[in-house]
């Protein structure tokens, strides 16, 4: 049985959602502050499979939530739940560590989907809690030291691997030596659609519909901040860029070598 924690401050919605989330066999918890998520998810006594986050919250927000969470190594599927036609909202979402989202009002039956595609794409990265919290304490020098029974799965992880650096799409890693860089579902997934199209051009529009399936008219520049933080990452100059090129006017172009 998977547990959601609901952040959301409309008493209605959460109710309502908890009654339907709970029909379909999940647990449910709700809260109304971002704070009490906060101090929820950062408990280690408590465990929660995904958590259905509300952008517009009294005192701390769904973006500050989300951020914190992963400053803090929290790695658990954030559903954000943004205001309709904002997509810099989803952005910005996204920037602040959310793995997917879904635009106010929604239909049940949608939530329920994309709930239903989290958790099966946490299992298909094998990030089960025991195996979250075993990569986020592993010390550098036992990079390598993987549990036994893991085998099979390392076996199905897709690996790229660059310039001395491996990302591990699997385990959501980026590794660079004993240098081990945890990487949201997002940033994974950029990264992947820019490296499936490496050497050729990749538009920021094509970013938007391809990555985050945005169809509306978007500020594409909200773009550029994320290809800030993975030149952090991937570049050993971040201002002087080897791999992930702009190229003016269009989007971005990968190069491996
Ligand atoms: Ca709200």
């Amino acid at each position: 049985m998977s547990a959601v924690l609901i952040v959301e401050d409309e008493q209605h919605l959460a109710d309502g959602l908890r009654f339907n989330l709970e029909a379909e066999g999940y647990t449910v918890e709700t809260v109304s502050t971002g704070e009490a998520a906060l101090a929820l998810l950062l408990d280690e006594r408590r465990h929660f499979d995904v958590v259905v986050l509300d952008v517009m919250l009294p005192g701390k927000d769904g973006f500050t939530v989300a951020a914190e969470l992963r400053q803090a190594g929290q790695f658990v599927p954030v559903l954000m739940l943004t205001a309709r036609g904002r997509p810099e909202d989803v952005l910005r979402g996204f920037e602040s560590g959310a793995d997917d989202y879904l635009t106010k009002p929604f239909e049940l039956a949608v939530l329920l989907a994309r709930i239903n595609g989290l958790l099966r794409r946490r299992d298909w990265f094998h990030l089960d809690r025991a195996n979250a919290v075993a990569l986020h304490n592993r010390a550098p020098d036992a990079a390598s030291a993987r549990p036994a029974d893991n085998k099979g799965a390392d076996a199905e992880h897709e690996l790229f691997t660059f310039a001395g650096k491996t990302i591990d799409f699997g385990a959501l890693e980026l590794r660079t030596g004993d240098q081990v860089v945890r990487l949201t579902l997002m940033e994974a997934e950029l990264l992947r659609h820019l490296i499936r199209h490496e050497g050729r051009v990749v538009s920021r529009k094509s970013l938007l519909e391809e990555v985050w399936d945005l169809r509306e008219d978007t500020d594409t520049r909200a773009i550029d901040n994320f290809i800030v933080r993975l030149r952090k990452y991937i570049e050993a100059e971040p201002a002087n860029p080897k791999h992930l090129l702009t190229v003016r006017g269009v989007g971005y172009r990968f190069i491996a070598g």
